[in-house]
Protein backbone atom coordinates (compact mmCIF):
# COMPACT_ATOMS: atom_id res chain seq x y z
CA UNK A 1 0.00 0.00 0.00
CA UNK A 2 1.10 4.04 0.39
CA UNK A 3 3.20 3.29 3.57
CA UNK A 4 6.47 2.18 2.18
CA UNK A 5 8.38 5.39 2.77
CA UNK A 6 8.36 6.60 6.12
CA UNK A 7 8.74 10.64 4.83
CA UNK A 8 6.54 10.64 2.00
CA UNK A 9 3.19 11.99 1.86
CA UNK A 10 0.08 9.38 2.63
CA UNK A 11 -1.82 8.89 -0.94
CA UNK A 12 -4.76 10.71 0.80
CA UNK A 13 -3.45 13.77 1.58
CA UNK A 14 -2.43 14.39 -1.56
CA UNK A 15 -6.35 13.41 -2.75
CA UNK A 16 -7.13 15.89 -0.17
CA UNK A 17 -5.15 18.75 -1.68
CA UNK A 18 -6.12 18.09 -4.87
CA UNK A 19 -10.13 18.34 -3.61
CA UNK A 20 -12.39 20.35 -5.56
CA UNK A 21 -12.62 24.02 -4.78
CA UNK A 22 -14.28 26.14 -7.17
CA UNK A 23 -18.14 26.17 -8.11
CA UNK A 24 -16.56 26.61 -11.99
CA UNK A 25 -14.88 23.22 -11.71
CA UNK A 26 -17.00 21.28 -10.41
CA UNK A 27 -19.68 22.76 -12.82
CA UNK A 28 -17.43 21.62 -15.90
CA UNK A 29 -16.62 18.44 -14.20
CA UNK A 30 -20.80 17.37 -14.07
CA UNK A 31 -21.91 18.73 -17.59
CA UNK A 32 -24.41 21.39 -15.45
CA UNK A 33 -25.12 24.74 -16.83
CA UNK A 34 -22.21 27.28 -16.00
CA UNK A 35 -24.51 29.81 -15.08
CA UNK A 36 -26.38 28.03 -12.37
CA UNK A 37 -26.88 30.31 -9.56
CA UNK A 38 -24.13 29.93 -6.88
CA UNK A 39 -23.75 31.87 -3.30
CA UNK A 40 -21.75 35.59 -3.79
CA UNK A 41 -17.97 35.34 -3.28
CA UNK A 42 -17.88 36.97 -0.44
CA UNK A 43 -20.51 34.73 1.56
CA UNK A 44 -19.00 31.56 -0.03
CA UNK A 45 -15.42 32.04 1.31
CA UNK A 46 -16.77 31.73 4.89
CA UNK A 47 -17.39 28.65 3.66
CA UNK A 48 -15.92 27.48 0.59
CA UNK A 49 -17.03 24.51 -1.50
CA UNK A 50 -14.69 21.40 -0.89
CA UNK A 51 -15.68 18.02 -2.26
CA UNK A 52 -12.96 15.06 -3.39
CA UNK A 53 -13.00 14.34 -6.76
CA UNK A 54 -13.69 10.69 -6.09
CA UNK A 55 -17.17 11.76 -3.82
CA UNK A 56 -17.91 14.17 -7.74
CA UNK A 57 -17.37 10.35 -9.40
CA UNK A 58 -20.07 9.26 -7.34
CA UNK A 59 -22.25 12.31 -8.42
CA UNK A 60 -24.47 11.69 -11.52
CA UNK A 61 -23.30 14.18 -14.53
CA UNK A 62 -25.89 16.54 -15.92
CA UNK A 63 -28.21 16.77 -13.18
CA UNK A 64 -28.34 19.12 -10.62
CA UNK A 65 -30.80 17.43 -8.70
CA UNK A 66 -28.24 15.09 -7.96
CA UNK A 67 -28.85 13.76 -4.45
CA UNK A 68 -24.64 14.57 -3.43
CA UNK A 69 -24.06 17.19 -5.77
CA UNK A 70 -27.14 19.52 -3.64
CA UNK A 71 -25.03 18.40 -0.35
CA UNK A 72 -21.80 20.39 -1.75
CA UNK A 73 -23.30 23.29 -4.35
CA UNK A 74 -23.57 26.17 -2.41
CA UNK A 75 -26.58 27.49 -3.31
CA UNK A 76 -28.17 30.95 -3.49
CA UNK A 77 -30.81 30.26 -1.39
CA UNK A 78 -28.11 30.34 1.37
CA UNK A 79 -28.05 33.83 1.25
CA UNK A 80 -31.28 33.98 2.73
CA UNK A 81 -31.91 34.94 6.51
CA UNK A 82 -34.32 33.16 8.04
CA UNK A 83 -35.85 33.33 11.65
CA UNK A 84 -35.16 30.88 13.98
CA UNK A 85 -31.74 29.86 12.07
CA UNK A 86 -28.63 30.87 14.02
CA UNK A 87 -25.10 30.63 13.89
CA UNK A 88 -24.95 27.93 17.21
CA UNK A 89 -27.61 26.12 16.82
CA UNK A 90 -27.21 23.70 18.86
CA UNK A 91 -25.60 25.49 21.55
CA UNK A 92 -22.64 24.03 21.96
CA UNK A 93 -20.76 27.15 21.89
CA UNK A 94 -21.51 27.92 26.04
CA UNK A 95 -20.74 23.82 26.32
CA UNK A 96 -17.33 24.40 25.12
CA UNK A 97 -14.39 23.87 27.66
CA UNK A 98 -10.43 23.94 27.69
CA UNK A 99 -8.51 21.40 25.48
CA UNK A 100 -11.69 21.57 23.13
CA UNK A 101 -14.00 19.28 25.07
CA UNK A 102 -17.66 19.75 24.88
CA UNK A 103 -18.95 17.58 27.66
CA UNK A 104 -23.17 17.77 27.72
CA UNK A 105 -23.45 13.98 28.23
CA UNK A 106 -22.81 11.86 31.22
CA UNK A 107 -20.15 8.90 30.58
CA UNK A 108 -19.08 10.71 27.13
CA UNK A 109 -16.97 13.60 26.31
CA UNK A 110 -16.51 15.33 22.96
CA UNK A 111 -13.49 16.46 21.73
CA UNK A 112 -12.55 19.18 18.79
CA UNK A 113 -9.79 17.74 17.17
CA UNK A 114 -9.86 19.64 14.15
CA UNK A 115 -11.89 21.99 12.16
CA UNK A 116 -10.67 20.46 9.54
CA UNK A 117 -12.93 18.05 6.90
CA UNK A 118 -12.56 16.47 4.00
CA UNK A 119 -15.78 17.74 1.93
CA UNK A 120 -18.25 20.62 3.20
CA UNK A 121 -21.47 19.91 3.58
CA UNK A 122 -23.71 22.89 2.95
CA UNK A 123 -25.92 22.03 5.81
CA UNK A 124 -23.29 21.33 8.71
CA UNK A 125 -24.18 22.79 11.61
CA UNK A 126 -20.68 24.20 12.66
CA UNK A 127 -20.60 25.92 9.54
CA UNK A 128 -19.87 29.04 11.79
CA UNK A 129 -18.56 27.16 14.48
CA UNK A 130 -15.41 29.23 15.36
CA UNK A 131 -12.87 26.96 15.54
CA UNK A 132 -9.80 29.38 15.84
CA UNK A 133 -11.15 30.20 18.87
CA UNK A 134 -12.04 26.82 20.10
CA UNK A 135 -9.59 24.61 19.06
CA UNK A 136 -8.49 22.10 21.66
CA UNK A 137 -4.52 21.69 20.88
CA UNK A 138 -2.83 22.24 17.86
CA UNK A 139 -1.04 18.49 17.76
CA UNK A 140 -0.40 19.00 21.47
CA UNK A 141 -3.02 16.75 23.43
CA UNK A 142 -1.82 17.90 27.07
CA UNK A 143 -4.64 20.00 27.75
CA UNK A 144 -6.80 17.61 26.47
CA UNK A 145 -6.33 15.05 28.33
CA UNK A 146 -5.58 16.51 31.49
CA UNK A 147 -9.02 17.53 31.41
CA UNK A 148 -10.02 13.92 30.80
CA UNK A 149 -7.82 12.28 33.22
CA UNK A 150 -9.42 14.59 35.83
CA UNK A 151 -12.83 13.16 35.73
CA UNK A 152 -13.54 9.75 36.49
CA UNK A 153 -16.94 9.35 34.82
CA UNK A 154 -15.75 10.18 31.39
CA UNK A 155 -15.82 6.44 30.13
CA UNK A 156 -15.89 7.77 26.08
CA UNK A 157 -14.44 9.83 24.44
CA UNK A 158 -15.44 10.80 21.40
CA UNK A 159 -13.21 12.56 18.76
CA UNK A 160 -15.10 15.09 16.45
CA UNK A 161 -14.75 18.34 14.63
CA UNK A 162 -14.60 19.17 11.94
CA UNK A 163 -13.26 15.41 10.83
CA UNK A 164 -10.87 13.70 13.01
CA UNK A 165 -9.47 11.88 10.19
CA UNK A 166 -8.65 14.80 8.77
CA UNK A 167 -5.49 14.99 11.02
CA UNK A 168 -2.66 13.05 10.40
CA UNK A 169 -1.96 9.25 12.01
CA UNK A 170 0.23 10.60 14.00
CA UNK A 171 -1.11 13.25 15.58
CA UNK A 172 -4.18 10.84 16.29
CA UNK A 173 -2.17 8.08 17.22
CA UNK A 174 -0.43 10.26 20.01
CA UNK A 175 -4.09 11.55 21.17
CA UNK A 176 -4.89 7.93 21.52
CA UNK A 177 -1.96 6.44 23.23
CA UNK A 178 -2.57 9.54 25.57
CA UNK A 179 -6.47 8.14 26.22
CA UNK A 180 -5.35 4.81 26.22
CA UNK A 181 -3.43 5.26 29.59
CA UNK A 182 -6.16 7.08 31.42
CA UNK A 183 -7.60 4.12 32.99
CA UNK A 184 -11.33 5.24 33.23
CA UNK A 185 -11.45 5.85 29.54
CA UNK A 186 -13.18 2.68 28.11
CA UNK A 187 -14.22 3.48 24.29
CA UNK A 188 -13.29 5.38 21.81
CA UNK A 189 -15.81 6.65 19.21
CA UNK A 190 -14.85 8.66 16.32
CA UNK A 191 -17.39 10.76 14.09
CA UNK A 192 -16.26 10.86 11.01
CA UNK A 193 -17.93 11.30 7.02
CA UNK A 194 -13.75 10.68 5.56
CA UNK A 195 -14.03 6.82 4.93
CA UNK A 196 -17.54 7.92 3.22
CA UNK A 197 -15.87 11.08 1.24
CA UNK A 198 -11.96 9.89 1.01
CA UNK A 199 -12.26 5.87 0.84
CA UNK A 200 -8.86 6.45 0.54
CA UNK A 201 -7.87 7.33 3.97
CA UNK A 202 -8.45 3.86 5.34
CA UNK A 203 -4.72 3.07 4.82
CA UNK A 204 -2.80 0.86 6.89
CA UNK A 205 -1.19 3.46 8.94
CA UNK A 206 -4.98 4.20 10.01
CA UNK A 207 -6.04 0.82 10.66
CA UNK A 208 -2.59 0.10 12.50
CA UNK A 209 -3.30 2.65 15.40
CA UNK A 210 -6.81 1.43 15.58
CA UNK A 211 -6.02 -2.26 15.89
CA UNK A 212 -3.69 -1.79 18.39
CA UNK A 213 -6.05 -0.11 20.37
CA UNK A 214 -6.89 -1.18 24.03
CA UNK A 215 -10.09 0.92 23.73
CA UNK A 216 -13.43 -0.52 22.51
CA UNK A 217 -14.11 1.22 19.11
CA UNK A 218 -17.17 2.57 17.58
CA UNK A 219 -16.85 4.55 14.34
CA UNK A 220 -20.16 6.86 13.80
CA UNK A 221 -20.31 7.45 10.13
CA UNK A 222 -21.93 9.79 7.92
CA UNK A 223 -23.92 8.64 4.57
CA UNK A 224 -27.41 10.54 3.76
CA UNK A 225 -27.68 8.62 0.57
CA UNK A 226 -27.38 5.54 -0.31
CA UNK A 227 -25.30 6.54 -4.60
CA UNK A 228 -22.99 7.45 -1.58
CA UNK A 229 -21.87 3.99 -0.87
CA UNK A 230 -19.50 2.50 -3.59
CA UNK A 231 -17.23 -0.73 -3.75
CA UNK A 232 -14.21 1.53 -2.41
CA UNK A 233 -16.59 2.87 0.22
CA UNK A 234 -17.61 -1.04 1.05
CA UNK A 235 -14.26 -2.09 0.85
CA UNK A 236 -12.94 0.83 3.53
CA UNK A 237 -15.73 0.27 5.86
CA UNK A 238 -14.77 -3.77 5.58
CA UNK A 239 -11.46 -2.61 6.60
CA UNK A 240 -12.55 -0.70 9.72
CA UNK A 241 -14.69 -3.90 10.97
CA UNK A 242 -11.51 -5.98 10.89
CA UNK A 243 -9.72 -3.66 14.04
CA UNK A 244 -12.73 -4.51 15.63
CA UNK A 245 -14.57 -1.49 15.14
CA UNK A 246 -18.54 -1.53 15.32
CA UNK A 247 -19.30 0.64 12.36
CA UNK A 248 -22.93 2.83 12.86
CA UNK A 249 -24.26 5.88 10.75
CA UNK A 250 -25.67 9.02 11.48
CA UNK A 251 -27.53 10.96 8.07
CA UNK A 252 -29.44 14.08 8.14
CA UNK A 253 -32.89 14.38 7.24
CA UNK A 254 -32.31 16.49 3.65
CA UNK A 255 -35.56 18.18 1.79
CA UNK A 256 -34.35 17.28 -2.12
CA UNK A 257 -32.31 14.75 -1.26
CA UNK A 258 -32.88 12.04 1.01
CA UNK A 259 -36.66 13.00 2.21
CA UNK A 260 -38.30 9.64 0.50
CA UNK A 261 -38.82 6.59 1.61
CA UNK A 262 -37.48 5.13 -1.12
CA UNK A 263 -34.20 7.03 -0.37
CA UNK A 264 -33.79 6.36 3.18
CA UNK A 265 -34.43 2.67 2.15
CA UNK A 266 -32.56 2.58 -0.54
CA UNK A 267 -29.54 4.55 2.67
CA UNK A 268 -30.00 1.38 5.03
CA UNK A 269 -29.98 -0.98 2.62
CA UNK A 270 -26.67 0.15 1.66
CA UNK A 271 -25.29 0.64 4.89
CA UNK A 272 -25.66 -3.38 5.67
CA UNK A 273 -23.92 -4.38 3.01
CA UNK A 274 -21.22 -2.46 4.31
CA UNK A 275 -21.60 -4.08 7.53
CA UNK A 276 -22.88 -0.88 9.27
CA UNK A 277 -26.04 -0.37 11.29
CA UNK A 278 -28.52 2.99 11.46
CA UNK A 279 -28.09 4.96 14.24
CA UNK A 280 -29.44 8.13 14.00
CA UNK A 281 -31.21 10.03 11.78
CA UNK A 282 -30.79 14.03 12.53
CA UNK A 283 -33.43 16.44 11.98
CA UNK A 284 -32.10 19.80 10.58
CA UNK A 285 -30.14 21.25 13.29
CA UNK A 286 -31.23 24.88 12.32
CA UNK A 287 -28.35 27.09 11.52
CA UNK A 288 -27.96 29.96 9.29
CA UNK A 289 -27.45 29.34 5.38
CA UNK A 290 -29.61 26.17 6.08
CA UNK A 291 -33.34 26.42 5.76
CA UNK A 292 -33.61 25.33 2.46
CA UNK A 293 -32.73 21.88 3.58
CA UNK A 294 -35.31 21.89 6.26
CA UNK A 295 -37.56 19.14 6.31
CA UNK A 296 -40.83 19.33 9.05
CA UNK A 297 -41.11 17.16 11.67
CA UNK A 298 -44.45 15.91 10.40
CA UNK A 299 -43.16 14.75 7.30
CA UNK A 300 -40.05 13.24 8.81
CA UNK A 301 -42.62 11.00 11.22
CA UNK A 302 -44.36 10.05 8.32
CA UNK A 303 -41.33 8.98 6.55
CA UNK A 304 -40.52 6.68 9.67
CA UNK A 305 -43.75 4.58 9.84
CA UNK A 306 -43.69 3.94 6.45
CA UNK A 307 -39.49 3.02 6.48
CA UNK A 308 -40.19 0.69 9.27
CA UNK A 309 -43.03 -1.09 8.04
CA UNK A 310 -40.52 -2.03 4.76
CA UNK A 311 -37.57 -2.77 7.21
CA UNK A 312 -36.41 -4.82 9.48
CA UNK A 313 -36.35 -2.98 12.85
CA UNK A 314 -32.66 -3.00 12.99
CA UNK A 315 -32.21 -0.87 9.55
CA UNK A 316 -34.74 1.85 10.90
CA UNK A 317 -32.38 5.26 12.43
CA UNK A 318 -33.43 6.63 15.48
CA UNK A 319 -34.95 9.89 14.41
CA UNK A 320 -33.85 12.83 16.78
CA UNK A 321 -33.21 16.47 17.24
CA UNK A 322 -30.69 17.69 19.50
CA UNK A 323 -32.18 20.15 21.73
CA UNK A 324 -29.78 22.46 23.59
CA UNK A 325 -29.72 21.74 27.30
CA UNK A 326 -31.37 18.15 26.83
CA UNK A 327 -29.46 15.88 29.14
CA UNK A 328 -29.80 13.46 25.11
CA UNK A 329 -30.41 13.93 22.06
CA UNK A 330 -34.30 13.69 21.91
CA UNK A 331 -36.17 11.15 20.13
CA UNK A 332 -39.05 12.04 18.46
CA UNK A 333 -41.61 9.46 18.47
CA UNK A 334 -43.65 8.35 15.18
CA UNK A 335 -46.85 6.57 16.00
C1 LIG B 1 -24.33 13.87 20.01
C2 LIG B 1 -23.33 14.10 21.05
C3 LIG B 1 -22.81 13.04 21.81
C4 LIG B 1 -23.17 11.62 21.56
O1 LIG B 1 -24.50 11.33 21.84
P1 LIG B 1 -24.99 9.82 21.69
O2 LIG B 1 -26.45 9.91 21.90
O3 LIG B 1 -24.26 9.01 22.70
O4 LIG B 1 -24.63 9.39 20.30
C5 LIG B 1 -21.92 13.33 22.81
N1 LIG B 1 -21.54 14.60 23.09
C6 LIG B 1 -22.01 15.64 22.38
C7 LIG B 1 -21.57 17.01 22.74
C8 LIG B 1 -22.92 15.44 21.34
O5 LIG B 1 -23.35 16.48 20.62
S1 LIG C 1 -17.94 16.43 7.24
FE1 LIG C 1 -19.26 16.72 9.03
S2 LIG C 1 -18.36 18.45 10.15
FE2 LIG C 1 -17.49 18.46 8.07
S3 LIG C 1 -18.83 19.83 6.87
FE3 LIG C 1 -19.62 17.75 6.58
S4 LIG C 1 -21.20 17.52 8.19
FE4 LIG C 1 -19.91 19.28 8.76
Amino acid sequence: MDDGAPYSRPAWQQLLADAVTTPAELLTLLDLDPTLPALDYARLRGFPLRVPRGFVARMRRGDPQDPLFLQVWPSSAEAQTVPGYGVDAVGDLNKLKAGGIIHKYQGRALVIATGACAINCRYCFRRHFPYSDALAVRGQWRETLAQLAADPTIEEVILSGGDPLALSDDKLAALVAGLEAIPHIQRLRLHTRVPVVLPERVDAALLGWLAQSRLQKVIVLHVNHGAEVDAAVNQACARLRNTGATLLNQAVLLKGINDSTAALKLLSEKLIICGVLPYYLHLLDRVQGAAHFDVEEVTAKVLMSQLSAQLPGYLVPRLVREIPGEPAKTLLPWP
